[in-house]
């Protein structure tokens, strides 16, 4: 049992008495992430500003055999930065500098807590910007992207946030200090930078990251085409990939989520349709044009009833002001709703859509999507009211059941908001058991005691230091393919 006194005293030392949050009303503020419904107060937190401090605090925390959390912004919508109740919460938000921007090599490296969109407003004027956009930019820290390999609209095109990182200073759960990667691309073994990424604060904490810059290209053409339904709008999207167009961003929205974004910022979409799609082009003003046009012939031919082309820089922002602002919107519209997060073959679109609406008809819920169409990530917003006996039940399971769909037509349980504390229960639905386990063996590498985010992403704890007691010798060990960590 950990004397939370003594802990806190060996914390002060470390962080200073403002690094040090202890007192029972300002821990709750850290409950939860965006997913609101897991909710866990942690023993402490704790507020570095420095590399030092979080290897202090790191170490505090191994000395006394604490469990601790990564915390950047809190936008997470998996329960990745949920406390343990026993533990220490690392929050990243006071480590939020650019530390240098190198234009020669297109590099720019930064510390966790700074938020991503700050990195292009800072690269903007030199004609530069960072690429992944999750619609959260406004407020989640590039930490948390690089625990979660965030997305955006415009990773169809140019990759995810493991394409743009290329090094990492990382706080390993010993409290060591170690760097993966640098400025180069591609440094030749293991790509530990690769297995960091996406890593869901399991393996240690960042404190440098180093990311890719890109040049802004030379024209970008956007519009808005309005369909029947979403079915038709994805028809189009195959049409366009179909015809080797790789569209920046290729994004659908259905009835109930333009009515929602409607009430939250009105982007006046066409009366009375089923859906819109927003397509992007960027690159040279040659080739973009060309594109733009077969873009508009292909959505007109899938049968799109009016095409909005945005006119300057303001439309553009309006049009994607609607789509990125449409989960926080949809609260307009629904006094609770939950976020599901799923990817399906492509092609699968019409199909998984015609099964949503079956599965929700069933349950006497309402579900709003707004996709990622052209990587098959989907985002139904099951829309419930809690104060309704049972709603928020059948809520839960319809969005089960939709991962079950994806799942069904080749699919996954995630696409971009991570497994965390919310998913982990699904992962033996798309992994096997030696998956899981091999998996757990990089993990352990890592976090041989199993402290670093503790309880996310596994089902249960199968392998070194998640459970006391003896350690399981994984099969893939005995032949002395792997070595025992
Ligand atoms: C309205 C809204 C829209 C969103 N849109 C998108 C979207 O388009 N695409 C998308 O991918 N996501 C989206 N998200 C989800 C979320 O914003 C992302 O997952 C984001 O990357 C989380 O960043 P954060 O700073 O809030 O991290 P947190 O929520 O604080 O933490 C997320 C995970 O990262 C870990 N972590 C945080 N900092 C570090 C660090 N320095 N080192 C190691 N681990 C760390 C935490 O332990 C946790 O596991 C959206 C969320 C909201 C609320």
């Amino acid at each position: 049992m950990v004397d939370r006194q003594r802990l806190i005293e060996r914390m002060r030392a470390v962080l200073g008495p403002g690094g040090v949050i202890a007192e029972r009303n300002q821990l709750r503020t850290y409950e939860c992430d965006g997913l609101a419904a897991f909710r866990v107060v942690p023993a402490l937190v704790v507020l570095p500003e420095t590399t030092e401090q979080v290897q202090g605090a790191v170490r505090v925390c191994h000395e006394e055999g604490v469990p601790f959390v990564a915390r950047g912004s809190g936008t997470g919508l998996s329960g990745g930065a949920l406390p343990v109740s026993d533990g220490v919460l690392i929050v990243l938000s006071r480590m939020r500098r650019i530390l240098e921007i190198d234009y020669d090599d297109q590099r720019a490296v930064v510390e966790p807590g700074v938020i991503n969109l700050w990195v292009t407003k800072e690269v903007a004027p030199r004609g530069y910007y960072y690429a992944p956009d999750p619609s959260s930019q406004l407020i989640c820290s590039i930490g948390g992207n690089v625990a979660e390999n965030s997305g955006g609209a415009h990773c169809l095109k140019y990759g995810f946030t493991t394409n743009h990182v290329t090094g990492l200073e990382i706080v390993l759960p010993d409290g060591d200090l170690v760097h993966l990667g640098g400025k180069a691309p591609d440094p030749p073994g293991y790509d530990l930078v690769g297995a960091f990424v996406g890593s869901e604060g399991t393996l240690g904490i960042a404190t440098k990251v180093t990311l890719r810059l890109l040049r802004k290209p030379e024209a970008v053409r956007t519009l808005m085409a309005a369909f029947e339904s979403a079915d038709a709008a994805g028809d189009a999207v195959s049409k366009i990939i179909a015809a080797g167009i790789v569209p920046a961003a290729v994004e659908i929205m259905d009835a109930l989520a333009m009515e929602a974004a409607e009430a939250a910022v009105h982007v006046h979409y066409p009366e009375g349709a089923g859906a819109v799609l927003i397509v992007e082009l960027d690159g040279p003003e040659a080739e973009c044009t060309h594109q733009f046009e077969e873009v508009e012939r292909l959505c007109q031919e899938a049968g799109s009833t009016t095409i909005q082309i945005a006119e300057d820089d303001d439309q553009r922002a309006l049009f994607w002001k609607g789509r990125k602002s449409a989960f926080a919107a949809v609260g307009r519209i629904s006094p609770d709703y939950y976020v599901q997060d799923g990817v399906i073959p492509r092609t699968a679109l019409g199909a998984v859509l015609r099964e949503i609406a079956d599965m929700a008809e069933e349950r006497g819920l309402r579900v709003a999507n707004v996709f990622h169409a052209g990587d098959g990530n989907l985002h139904p917003l099951v829309l419930y009211d809690g104060d309704v006996e049972g709603e928020e039940e059948r809520a839960e399971e319809l969005a089960a059941k939709i991962l079950f769909a994806c799942l069904a037509l080749g699919g996954s349980i995630t696409g971009e908001h991570g497994v965390g504390a919310d998913k982990k229960k699904y992962m033996p639905k798309q992994f096997t058991a030696d998956d899981l386990d091999v998996m757990q063996l990089l993990r352990c590498a890592f976090d041989p005691d199993g402290r670093c985010n503790p309880g996310k992403v596994f089902p249960t704890p199968r392998l070194c230091g998640e459970t006391p007691g003896k350690r399981h010798v994984h099969p893939a060990e005995q032949p002395g393919l792997v070595e025992a960590v």
